[in-house]
């Protein structure tokens, strides 16, 4: 297939656009460098660097067999003081994107979407079903821009699929995360391995969890670029599927720091300091929808092996 990668110069985008090419697609790659940076655009790809909303309806002129929509802003507490950024940045360039997608007469969209549309959960782990109640400006624009697509898609017969991510980790080969400003835990831990940060903050202990941290569920990105490719797959036009990805299993922000102790060898301290705003207690996935309708089979669940990954990627850039 002739695929449209947006955001690809990005941790996700760069990691997908890879694994993409790897499978035999033609893979494009859309980006506007704000974030991302030239040198993860796989070099099979194609990259035109530029806005999104500006090039994407000349771009997808060409004919495309589908579009992998990554860009984004994506920081959560940036979310909560720049709102702007993200209404823009998500939604409305979304938004310019389907419709050139129809204009063009783009047949499939695979959404990166996030656990973050949910908020603080009901029952955990989370099903698709659960309600929507997003806790931050960017869980917010991401349910926007799910709501979006379940129209056009219904109304344009599109084939498109959203992925729900929880906390997405690891490495592939030299694509890994490489954020200037560093918000994500595992990057955050592995810099003090590294000497470039001399403490982890742990954002509260006072949650209602067993250690009194807050609860995540790790996904290594390749076992998440898997998903892409079997949701291309799956996409059924006219409708819009919703999946969630993660490995099912919950890990405290201290039970990531041991693990990273163990990995890396270093005593990596830790302090104590305020709660986030916008964060939820625990987000845990049910991923039981994409593994028996998209066959997915997450394959490197191991917190360990994901750390490992990130930590190798980490020393590799130094
Ligand atoms: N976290 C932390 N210290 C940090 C960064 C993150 O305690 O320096 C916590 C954060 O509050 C959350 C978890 O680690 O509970 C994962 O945060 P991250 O930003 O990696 O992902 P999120 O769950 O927000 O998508």
């Amino acid at each position: 297939m002739k695929l449209l990668v947006t955001g690809g110069a990005g941790y996700v985008g760069s990691v997908n656009a890879a694994r993409l090419a790897e499978a035999g697609h033609e893979v494009v790659v859309v980006d506007d460098l704000s974030t991302g940076h030239a040198d993860a655009v796989p070099s099979e790809c194609r990259f035109v660097e530029g806005d999104l909303t500006e090039v994407a309806p000349g771009l997808l002129a060409e004919g495309f067999d589908g579009v992998l929509h990554f860009a984004a802003k994506s920081l959560v507490g940036e979310s909560m003081t720049e709102p702007a950024k993200y209404w823009h940045g998500n939604v409305n360039a979304s938004v310019a994107l389907l419709d050139a997608m129809v204009a063009a007469g783009t047949p499939r969209l695979v959404f990166s979407s996030t656990a973050a549309t949910y908020g603080e959960p009901e029952q955990v782990p989370i099903k698709e079903t659960a309600r929507t109640s997003p806790t931050n400006t960017y869980g917010y624009t991401k349910l926007a821009i799910d709501y979006a697509i379940t129209t056009y898609a219904q109304a344009h017969n599109i084939a498109a699929v959203s992925l729900r991510y929880f906390n997405v980790a690891g490495a592939y080969g030299r694509f890994g995360e490489r954020h200037a400003v560093e918000t994500h835990l595992i990057p955050i831990i592995l810099q003090v391995a590294t000497g470039d940060r001399e403490q982890v903050q742990i954002f509260g202990e006072d949650w209602p969890t067993e250690d009194g941290t807050c609860v995540r569920d790790y996904i290594h990105v390749v076992d998440l670029a898997d998903a892409h490719l079997l949701a291309l797959q799956h996409a059924m036009p006219g409708t819009h599927g919703i999946y969630n990805l993660g490995s099912g299993a919950g890990f405290s922000v201290r039970q990531v720091i041991d693990t990273c102790r163990d990995v890396t060898g270093h005593p990596i301290p830790a302090a104590v300091a305020p709660r986030r705003a916008g964060d939820p207690a625990v987000l845990v996935a049910s991923s039981e929808k994409a593994r028996t309708e998209l066959g997915w089979q997450p394959k490197r669940e191991k917190l360990a092996d994901i750390v490992g990954d990130a930590w190798t990627f980490t020393q590799s850039r130094r």
